[in-house]
C-alpha cells in the first residue's frame, strides 16, 4: 500500500529532515509515527501525498510512484488518500455540508448521488444535523469530525493524518480517534503522526518512531516511549 526505499528529504535551506528511511505499510494497517517535535514526523506524511518531493529514494502509495507523479495528476492522488490536519483546514465560508462536498470527486455523479454521498459521510461522523453550519459555528472536536467526513467521502484506500487530535481536549480527542478506528475496521489504511501519549498506549497499534530523521523503532503492538 504504501513503501519508501532509501528517502531522503534535504529542505532547500539545507536542514536536512529524512535521512534514509525504508518503510513498508500494508493494506488495512493502522500506523502510529511518533517522535520528538523536528524529528520529521511531518516530512514523512507531506512525503505520502506529495505535499513535498523527496530529495532522493523512492515512494510508492496506494500504486502511485510519487517522486514520478506529474503535477496534473496530483488532484487524482489526492482523491485516492485522505488527509487530515491538527487545524482541521476547513473552507470558512462554506458550510460543512459545502466543505464534504467540494472534495468529493463529482465525475459522472448526479446532484441526488452527491447529496446522498455527502450526507452519508457527515450522518456517519455523528454531524448529520448540522450540516448547514459554518466551521466557525462548531466546535474544534465537530469541525475535525467535518474533515474526516471530507477525507473519507472519496472513499480512499489510505488516511493520512498529522496529529489530528493537537488542537482537543482528551475526551474530544477520544471521539475522534474512535471514528479513525471505524474507519480502520473497514479495510482501509491509516498512517497518523500524533503526540498523544494516552492514545497510542491504549490503542496498541504499530508504532514507527522517528528521531532525527531516521526510524529508529517499528513495533507491531507499539507503545509511545516519549515522557511528553
Ligand atoms: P516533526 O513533524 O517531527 O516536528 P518536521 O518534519 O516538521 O518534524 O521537521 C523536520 C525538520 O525539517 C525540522 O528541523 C524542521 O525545522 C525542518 N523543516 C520542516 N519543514 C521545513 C521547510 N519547509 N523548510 C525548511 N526546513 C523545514
Ligand atoms: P465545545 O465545548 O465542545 O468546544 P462549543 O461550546 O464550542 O463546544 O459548542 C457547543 C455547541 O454549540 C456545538 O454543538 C456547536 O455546534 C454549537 N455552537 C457553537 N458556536 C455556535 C454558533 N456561533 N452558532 C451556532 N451554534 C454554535
Amino acid at each position: 500500500m504504501i513503501e519508501m526505499q532509501d528517502v531522503w528529504k534535504v529542505y532547500p535551506n539545507g536542514t536536512a529532515a529524512l535521512n534514509g528511511i525504508s518503510v513498508k505499510i500494508d493494506k488495512g494497517e493502522f500506523v502510529y509515527v511518533v517522535g520528538p517535535s523536528g524529528a520529521g514526523k511531518s516530512t514523512f506524511i507531506k512525503l505520502m501525498y506529495r505535499e513535498t518531493r523527496p530529495t532522493k529514494g523512492h515512494i510508492f502509495v496506494n500504486g502511485f510512484n510519487i517522486e514520478r507523479l506529474k503535477d496534473r495528476k496530483v488532484p487524482l492522488l489526492r482523491r485516492n488518500i485522505g488527509v487530515v490536519f491538527q487545524d482541521f483546514k476547513l473552507l470558512p465560508k462554506l458550510t460543512a455540508y459545502e466543505n464534504v462536498a467540494f472534495a468529493l470527486e463529482v465525475i459522472g455523479a448526479s446532484h441526488r448521488q452527491v447529496k446522498r454521498r455527502v450526507g452519508d459521510a457527515l450522518d456517519w461522523v455523528g454531524l448529520g444535523d448540522k450540516m448547514h453550519m459554518l466551521p466557525s459555528q462548531l466546535s474544534g472536536g465537530e469541525q475535525q469530525r467535518v474533515a474526516v467526513a471530507r477525507s473519507l467521502v472519496n472513499n480512499p484506500a489510505v488516511i493520512i493524518a498529522d496529529e489530528p487530535t493537537g488542537n482537543l481536549d482528551p475526551d474530544t480527542s477520544w471521539g475522534i480517534m474512535k471514528l479513525f478506528q471505524r474507519i480502520n475496521e473497514r479495510g482501509t489504511t491509516i498512517v497518523m503522526a500524533t503526540h498523544n501519549r494516552d492514545i497510542v498506549n491504549t490503542m496498541r497499534k504499530r508504532v514507527i518512531a522517528i528521531e532525527a530523521g531516521q526510524i529508529v523503532r517499528d513495533e507491531s503492538k507499539g507503545s509511545y516511549g516519549y515522557e511528553d
